[in-house]
C-alpha cells in the first residue's frame, strides 16, 4: 500500500460519520485549502513550473467523461457523439448553501470572465472553446476555467481533457492522437495529478487506451481511480470485472449511472439508485463501490489528502524560485539614466575585465575558472614556449652536402682574396652565418602568431562574460579588441624581424661559453690535421662534437680543410648563443607584451572605440537591450507572482499547524 492509500484509507474510515460533521469539519479545514490552491492556479504557478495537486479526468472518447462530471456539477456540459472537449476544461465546483440559483463563470483566455446560467453554459463553453482552438475540430493546451457555484455540489476542482481517439475523424488534423496524448501527458504525468480514469462498463476495460496512458505514467495504480459509467448499459460481468481489477486501478473503481436522454439531474440520481438497489446483477456490487454521491465523497477526500500531503513541497518550491528569481534580479545591470551612468558602469565592467585578465594572464591565479584549463593562460602560453625551445635546432643545422665540411669549404673557396692564407675570411663566417639563420626565421613568426591568437581569444572571452549585459556595445568592444591585436602582432612582427636581422647583420657574445666550446672542440684539430694530412692511415676518424667522419675528399686540400675545420668550430659555439638569444628576447618581448595590453592597451583601446563620436557607444549602452529587458519584465512579474502565492501558502500553513490537523 503507498503512502497516498494508507492516507486515504485512514480518510475513508474517519468519514464514516454523519453527512453534516463531515459539512462541518470540511467547511474549517478542507476548503481553505482547496481555496488555496485554486488561487494557485489561478495565479498561474505552474508557470513557474510548480505542479499544484490536481485530478484530471481522462477516458477514451464517449466514455462519458464529461456526463461524470455534469452528474457531479449537476450541469449540462457539451455532451455527445464525436469529439466535444477540444481544451482542458478546468471545473471548480464550490458547495454555496447561500445561492438560491447556481451561479456559472467561465475564465479563460488571459482573465477574460463571462458569467453564464446553466441553460447556455454548453453554449458559452462551445464558444471559448472556438475562440481558443477554432471552430473546427482542432484542439488546443490552453484551459478554460468553469466554476460552478452552487447549492450541494461537492467542493472539487477537476480537470476534463480531451478524450483519446485512434483514429481522427472527418476534419481533424492526422495527428490528433498524438496531439491529445502530448496534452494528457503533460496534465498526468505530474506525481501530485490524481488521474480520474473513466472507463465504459460496455468495453474491456484493458483495450482502452486511457488506461494505457495512465499506466505509462503510474505503473502500479496508486493515484489512479476509476469511474466505471454505463452499468445501465453492461451489467452483465460488471462485479467481476471491478472486483478482479485486471489494470492495477490503485484507488479502487466507483462505478455510476449518468443521465439519459432529457431527464433532469434529481430524476438521474433517482434512477441510479433505484438500479444498484433493485438490479439482479448490479444490487451484488459494495455499496461503497457504487454511485455519483459515493465517488463525490471519494473524491473530496483524496483531494483532500492530496492537498495536505502536496502543499509543504510547494512551499518549498515556491521558496526556491522566490530566491532565485531575486538573485537573478539583483545580478541585471543597473538601470541607466544618463550618460555619466553609463561611463560610470563601462568602467566599472573594465576595471573588472582587466582584474580578471592580470589574473590569469600575468599572475597565474585561476580562482575564476578552477576547473577550464584554457583560461590557465601562463600556464598555457609557457607550453607554446616549450614547443618552440624545441622547435629551434639546438645544433647547427647541417647544409644538404653528405660531405664532411664540404659546405665550409665551399664558402672558403668563393671568399678567398689576395691576401695570407692563415687568415680566416670574416666574410666566409658572416655568409655561412646568414644562411642557417635564414633556415630557422619562420619559427619565431609562428611563435609570437600562436602566443597572440590565444591571448586574443581569452580576452574576448572575458570581455564577452563580463558585458554580457549590454550585447549593444559588444561588437565596438570586440573590434576594439581586434584593433589593438592587430598592432601587437605588428610590433611582435616587427620585432621578430629585428631580432633576425641583428644575428645576420654581426657576430658577438660576451658569453664565455662561446670560447670555451671553440676551444674544446679546437682540441680535436690537430687530430684532424694529420688524418687529413697523413695519407697513409685510415681516412676515417672519430671527433668529439662531430662524431665518424670521412676527410679522404680534403686530402687535396689541407689548407682549405684547416679553415674549414676552424670556421665550423666558431659557428658551432656560436650557434649556441643564438638561439638562446632568439629563446630569451622573445619570451621577454612577450611578458612585456601581455602585461602592457593588460595594464594599459585594453583599456585605452576600449576607452577610445566607446568615448569618441561624442560618446557614442555610452549612448547606446543607455538604449536597453530589448533581450535584458524582457528578462527584468519577466523576473519581475514571476516575483510578484510568486510574493502572492508565497502569501495564499503562507496563511494556509499557519492554519494547518495551528490546528495541528491534516499534516
Ligand atoms: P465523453 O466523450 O467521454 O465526454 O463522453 P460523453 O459524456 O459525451 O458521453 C458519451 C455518450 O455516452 C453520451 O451520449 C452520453 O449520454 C452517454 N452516456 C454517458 N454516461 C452514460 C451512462 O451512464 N449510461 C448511458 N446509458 N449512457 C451514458
Ligand atoms: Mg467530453
Amino acid at each position: 500500500m503507498s503512502d497516498l492509500q494508507m492516507v486515504l484509507s485512514d480518510t475513508t474510515a474517519a468519514s464514516a460519520v454523519t453527512g453534516s460533521a463531515i459539512a462541518a469539519s470540511y467547511n474549517d479545514q478542507i476548503r481553505p485549502l482547496l481555496d488555496a490552491v485554486d488561487r494557485l492556479r489561478h495565479l498561474k504557478v505552474t508557470q513557474e513550473g510548480i505542479q499544484l495537486p490536481t485530478i484530471v479526468v481522462v477516458g477514451d472518447q464517449s466514455s462519458g467523461k464529461s456526463s461524470v462530471l455534469e452528474s457531479l456539477a449537476g450541469i449540462s456540459l457539451p455532451r455527445g457523439q464525436g469529439i466535444c472537449t477540444r481544451v482542458p476544461l478546468v471545473m471548480r465546483l464550490q458547495d454555496d448553501p447561500a445561492a438560491d440559483s447556481p451561479v456559472l463563470q467561465l475564465e479563460y483566455s488571459n482573465g477574460r470572465v463571462v458569467t453564464t446560467t446553466e441553460a447556455n453554459v454548453a453554449d458559452a463553453i462551445n464558444a471559448a472553446t472556438a475562440e481558443i482552438a477554432g471552430s473546427g475540430k482542432g484542439i488546443s493546451d490552453a484551459p478554460i476555467t468553469l466554476v460552478v457555484r452552487k447549492r450541494g455540489v461537492p467542493d472539487l476542482t477537476l480537470v476534463d481533457l480531451p478524450g483519446i481517439t485512434r483514429v481522427p475523424v472527418q476534419g481533424q488534423p492526422d495527428d490528433i492522437y498524438d496531439q491529445i496524448a502530448r496534452i494528457i501527458r503533460e496534465y498526468i504525468a505530474p506525481k501530485e495529478s490524481i488521474i480520474l480514469n473513466v472507463l465504459s462498463a460496455t468495453v474491456d476495460f484493458p483495450t482502452c487506451e486511457s488506461i494505457r496512458m495512465s499506466q505509462q505514467v503510474d505503473r502500479t495504480g496508486e493515484r489512479t481511480l476509476a469511474v466505471v459509467t454505463k452499468v445501465d448499459k453492461a451489467p452483465e460481468g460488471l462485479l467481476e470485472k471491478v472486483t478482479m481489477d485486471d489494470v492495477n486501478i490503485g484507488l479502487g473503481y466507483v462505478c455510476v449511472r449518468n443521465r439519459i436522454g432529457e431527464e433532469t439531474y434529481d430524476q438521474a440520481r433517482v434512477e441510479e439508485e433505484r438500479l444498484f438497489k433493485y438490479h439482479p446483477l448490479l444490487s451484488k456490487i459494495d455499496k461503497d463501490m457504487v454511485g455519483i454521491p459515493v465517488l463525490a465523497q471519494r473524491l473530496v477526500q483524496i483531494q483532500a489528502t492530496i492537498i495536505a500531503k502536496c502543499l509543504p513541497d510547494i512551499v518549498r518550491q515556491i521558496n526556491d524560485r522566490l530566491s532565485r528569481s531575486s538573485t537573478e534580479l539583483d545580478q541585471m545591470p543597473p538601470d541607466l539614466n544618463n550618460v555619466a551612468d553609463a561611463v560610470r558602469e563601462f568602467f566599472h565592467i573594465l576595471k573588472l575585465v582587466c582584474a580578471s585578465l592580470e589574473k590569469i594572464l600575468v599572475r597565474s591565479e585561476f580562482d575564476e575558472y578552477p576547473d577550464d584549463s584554457h583560461f590557465h593562460a601562463t600556464a598555457r602560453i609557457a607550453e607554446m614556449f616549450d614547443r618552440y625551445a624545441k622547435k629551434l635546432p639546438a645544433q647547427i643545422p647541417k647544409g644538404s652536402d653528405q660531405l664532411f665540411l664540404m659546405e665550409e669549404m665551399r664558402v672558403l673557396e668563393e671568399t678567398k682574396g689576395i691576401n695570407l692564407p692563415n687568415f680566416l675570411p670574416r666574410s666566409a663566417f658572416l655568409v655561412l652565418l646568414k644562411k642557417k639563420v635564414d633556415t630557422v626565421m619562420q619559427v619565431p613568426h609562428d611563435l609570437v602568431n600562436e602566443v597572440w591568437n590565444y591571448v586574443e581569444d581569452i580576452v574576448v572571452k572575458v570581455l564577452m562574460q563580463h558585458s554580457d549585459n549590454f550585447p549593444q556595445v559588444q561588437s565596438a568592444c570586440r573590434r576594439a579588441v581586434q584593433g589593438m591585436f592587430e598592432k601587437a602582432r605588428a610590433r611582435s612582427a616587427q620585432h621578430v624581424k629585428e631580432l633576425i636581422e641583428m644575428e645576420k647583420v654581426a657576430d658577438y657574445t660576451a658569453n664565455p661559453d662561446y670560447m670555451k666550446t671553440w676551444s674544446e672542440i679546437m682540441q680535436c684539430h690537430d687530430r684532424f690535421m694529420k688524418a687529413v694530412e697523413d695519407k697513409s692511415k685510415s681516412a676515417k676518424i672519430t671527433l668529439e662534437f662531430f662524431g665518424e667522419v670521412d676527410v679522404s675528399h680534403m686530402r687535396a686540400h689541407a689548407d682549405l680543410a684547416r679553415q674549414a675545420f676552424d670556421l665550423r668550430a666558431r659557428l658551432t659555439a656560436y650557434w649556441k648563443s643564438i638561439m638562446l638569444r632568439l629563446i630569451d628576447g622573445l619570451a621577454l618581448h612577450i611578458l612585456l607584451g601581455v602585461k602592457r595590453l593588460v595594464e594599459n592597451d585594453l583599456e585605452e583601446e576600449l576607452a577610445n572605440e566607446l568615448l569618441r563620436n561624442k560618446m557614442a557607444g555610452m549612448e547606446r549602452m543607455l538604449t536597453p537591450s530589448p533581450s535584458s529587458g524582457t528578462k527584468r519584465e519577466r523576473l519581475k512579474k514571476s516575483i510578484v507572482l510568486l510574493r502572492q502565492s508565497k502569501e495564499v501558502v503562507g496563511s494556509i500553513m499557519d492554519r494547518i499547524c495551528a490546528s495541528g490537523e491534516l499534516v
